[in-house]
């Protein structure tokens, strides 16, 4: 298979749907391994709120795993647990960032038939060190955090917002507009430097699938879009064919025009630009509270948004 394929899709289980950060098309895929008695390896929060890379092997493991974390995820020894399933003859569905995947295939060295692969479009990866500042910004007087989201619906699919659980029963819930967080890695102060010039963008991957929002599906496939969360879906290669006619019974899908779906989701070919206050950002962390720190240095100063309106239209 040379070419890459496109659809859009959503999980037809609407609470997988609603806990997902998309579609819910991890679930289906994830789903479909465990079912024929393999593995998946994927992004979960410790009980610690770190993130770490995890073995699950039952559907009820995926919970975990759903949903978008978006902090650096900690491979641990997933690579070699992976390695030592795909030998044993299991299959195994590895998930994670385009550069964890391309890190999985040359780690192994060698072809697995029983291997499977998804990526996703990646905006890029917060350090952990400032997910651990915001952590600190956020633990209660008396309570503990039992529950987070970075990517909560309640308002919909298209408005960002973050919402945390605590013991004592209270919930908070900010969109955008008024979490410092999701300030800070929507607005690039906080990304690993390496995403800065990710090498590992393109349309075309070594993974089998690539998942991703279908942003811009108003555009092109107007009538799927119900702000419930909408996936968009890359097959590149017949593993990934067959793991989409696989899932076929569990999801709504239709397929689109890549170039059009791709014209939406800049982070499927472009690095995020260098914040100039990356830096600064960091130091302010010492010295600021975390949403002080953000909102002296998330704006960027008038010339670099006008490059990057330009870099947009180009
Ligand atoms: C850091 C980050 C940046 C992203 N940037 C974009 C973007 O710019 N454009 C876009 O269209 N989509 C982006 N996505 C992907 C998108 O938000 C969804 O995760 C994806 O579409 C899958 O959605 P889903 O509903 O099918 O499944 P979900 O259940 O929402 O996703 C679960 C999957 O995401 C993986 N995952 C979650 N967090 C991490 C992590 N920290 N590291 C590695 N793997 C992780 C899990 O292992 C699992 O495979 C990003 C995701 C992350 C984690």
């Amino acid at each position: 298979m040379n070419q890459t394929t496109a659809y859009v899709a959503y999980n037809r289980d609407s609470a997988i749907r609603q806990a997902s950060s998309s579609g819910g098309i991890f679930t289906a895929l994830a789903s479909h391994i465990i079912a024929q008695g393999g593995v998946v390896f994927g992004a979960c929060f410790d009980d610690g709120f770190q993130v770490v890379h995890r073995k699950m092997e039952t559907i009820d493991d995926l919970a975990a795993c759903r949903g978008s974390k978006y902090v650096k995820s900690d491979l641990g020894d997933s690579y070699q647990q992976a390695k030592a399933s795909l030998q044993q003859g299991v299959p195994v569905l590895f998930t994670g960032t385009p550069c964890q995947i391309a890190g999985l295939y040359a780690y192994l060295d060698r072809a697995y038939h029983n291997l499977y692969t998804h990526d996703f479009i990646c905006h890029g990866v917060p350090l952990p060190a400032v997910w651990n500042r915001y952590l600190s910004h956020i633990q209660k007087e008396g309570a503990c955090l039992c529950q987070l989201s970075h990517r909560d619906k309640i308002e919909g699919w298209k408005r960002f917002s973050l919402s945390r659980g605590y013991d004592d029963g209270t919930y908070i819930h900010q969109t955008l507009d008024k979490d410092p967080y999701l300030q800070a890695f929507l607005s690039d102060l906080c990304l690993l430097p390496s995403c800065y010039h990710c090498p590992h963008k393109g349309l075309h991957r070594p993974a089998d699938l690539t998942l991703a929002d279908a942003w811009g599906a108003e555009h092109y496939a107007p009538h799927w879009d119900d702000d419930l969360g909408l996936s968009l879906i890359l097959i590149h290669s017949p593993k990934g064919q067959s793991l989409l006619e696989a899932m076929a019974p569990h999801i709504a899908m239709e397929g689109v025009d890549i170039h059009q779906a791709s014209r939406y989701n800049p982070s499927l070919t472009q690095s995020a630009p260098v914040h100039p206050n990356g830096k600064r950002f960091l130091s302010d962390l010492d010295t600021y509270p975390f949403p002080q720190a953000v909102a002296r240095n998330a704006k960027r100063p008038l010339a670099h948004r006008i490059l990057r309106r330009l870099r947009h239209i180009i």
